[in-house]
C-alpha cells in the first residue's frame, strides 16, 4: 500500500509528516493546527499506525468543530470507529460507493 501523505478533513488538506521520534513526544503521533493543520506520526507501516492516524484525525476534527473532546473520548472514538469499520467491511464499502 502506498503511504498516505495527507488527509482531507473537511475543507482542510492536512499533510502527514512521518518520522518523528517517539521519545521526543512520548506518543506515536501528534497533531497541530498552528500555524497550519498537520499530523505527525512516528511511522506509518502497520494497522497500529493507521489507528494512530485515525486518532490524530479525530483530534483535528474536534479542533475544527470546536468540540473540545478530551483525550479519553478521542481514544474511545478511535477504538470504536476502528472496530466498527473492521467488523463491518460492507458498511465501509457502501460509504465509499456513496461518494
Ligand atoms: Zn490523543
Amino acid at each position: 500500500m502506498r503511504p498516505i501523505r495527507s488527509m482531507q478533513i473537511g475543507p482542510h488538506k492536512v499533510p502527514i509528516v512521518v518520522g518523528i521520534k517517539e521519545v521526543d513526544t512520548g506518543n506515536l503521533g501528534q497533531c497541530t493546527t498552528d500555524p497550519l493543520p498537520e499530523i505527525r506520526l512516528a511511522r506509518l507501516s502497520s494497522q497500529w499506525d493507521y489507528t494512530t492516524l485515525l486518532h490524530e484525525s479525530i483530534h483535528l476534527i474536534s479542533e475544527f468543530h470546536d468540540l473540545g473532546l478530551p483525550e479519553a473520548h478521542v481514544r474511545t472514538l478511535d477504538q470504536a470507529l476502528t472496530l466498527l469499520l473492521q467488523t463491518n467491511p460492507k458498511f465501509l464499502v457502501g460509504l465509499l460507493q456513496d461518494q
